[in-house]
């Protein structure tokens, strides 16, 4: 047997490049896709023999996952995000874990808050659906807010955070507010906005607030009925981060309640989501799904950032985008 390649789950990977053929060059590439909520015992028997695996945003490589599976050498996430594969459970099992560097997708992500963040401004899709249905005589109703009036609270200043203020501040002319515990008072003054060390002073403030923080422990459900209390009357939210960062049902009953004046969202809790979920009742709520990394650009990028992570690990040169190298790294076996 040589070495497998398994791309898991993942609908864009190889689409517009060449990658699939540069791997082909280093072993069997193999398409495989597992329900979203497949994981442990019965996911480690799904990818045996599998030594690569290129992950996508589901499913969860859990504990159990890395006790069960002996083949695998390296996980690749075709993406940034790296919060469904438990990295220390990897990291004991000698599991390589890397992911797409940060600024391959920076530029896509970033661009997509700003055109969300339009999009809930001035209630574009709203606005459209209303012509679509013969309406356009109700086009007084789409009164929007202009950004250099508002103040934006940006939640993780990292790397995508942080282009995000850059276009706000120097496209837009827009007061921005920041809350990143991990990151300095000097770095976010620079940028030129305005740093505050609680979240609450963030949260009372913002006319509109965007996510763009990590998922961990400490972040899940960060925006929950407690951080909606202290918002402003009429806040957007916008989040292009991870769905788990809001509490969903806090957030249906804020936008209920009038408080929430519209959410736009690239990323929801439990995704992928169907036509049937509650948050698409509202006209107010703008979802797209999970496309913030797909432009060509960025998908071109991640492709490469990809492959060559494989091709360097086959060639023991030093891995880019590395998450997790473990001291003792498990041996191929082929
Ligand atoms: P990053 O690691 O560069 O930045 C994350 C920032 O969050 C860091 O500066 C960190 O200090 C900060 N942070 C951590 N804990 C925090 C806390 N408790 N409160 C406030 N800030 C905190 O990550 P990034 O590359 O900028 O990615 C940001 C988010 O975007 C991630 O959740 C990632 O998964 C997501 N993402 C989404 C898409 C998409 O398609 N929609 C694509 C890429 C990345």
């Amino acid at each position: 047997m040589g070495i497998r390649i398994g791309i898991v789950n993942s609908k864009s990977f190889g689409v517009y490049t060449n990658a699939i053929d540069r791997l082909a060059k280093v072993g069997e590439v193999i398409k495989i896709d597992v329900p979203k909520n497949t994981r442990g015992i019965e996911l480690a028997e799904k990818l045996r023999g599998i030594h690569f695996i290129i992950a996508s945003v589901t499913p969860l490589y859990d504990r159990e996952f890395f006790e069960n599976n002996d083949d695998v050498v390296m996980i690749v996430r075709h993406g940034i995000g790296y919060d469904n594969i438990d990295v220390k459970a990897a990291e004991e099992h000698g599991v390589i874990v890397a992911r797409v560097p940060g600024w391959r997708e920076r530029e896509a992500v970033a661009e997509l808050t700003i055109a969300l963040m339009l999009a809930a401004l001035r209630k574009v899709v709203e606005a459209s659906n209303s012509v679509k249905s013969g309406r356009w005589h109700e086009r007084a109703k789409y009164v929007g807010r202009e950004l250099p009036s508002l103040t934006v609270g940006i939640i993780g200043f990292g790397n995508i955070g942080s282009r995000v203020a850059g276009i706000l501040v120097n496209g837009f002319n827009a007061k921005v507010v920041v809350y990143d515990p991990y990151v300095s008072r000097a770095y976010v003054e620079r940028l030129g906005c305005l740093y505050v060390e609680k979240l609450d002073d963030l949260l009372g403030q913002s006319d509109i607030i965007t996510l763009h923080t990590i998922l961990t422990e400490e972040t899940k459900y960060m925006i929950n009925r407690e951080a909606f209390e202290k918002m402003k009357d009429g806040v957007i939210i916008v989040n292009t981060a991870r769905g788990e960062l809001i509490d969903t049902s806090a957030l249906i009953e804020y936008i209920e309640k009038g408080k929430v004046a519209a959410a736009a969202l690239d990323v929801v809790e439990g995704e992928p989501i169907d036509e049937k979920h509650q948050l698409l009742k509202y006209s107010n709520v703008i979802i797209t799904p999970h496309i913030g990394a797909y432009t060509y650009e960025s998908l071109i990028g991640m492709d490469e950032a990809v492959v060559e992570a494989i091709e360097c690990y086959i060639n023991n040169k030093p891995i880019d985008g590395i998450v997790v190298m473990p001291r003792r790294r498990r041996v191929l076996k082929i």
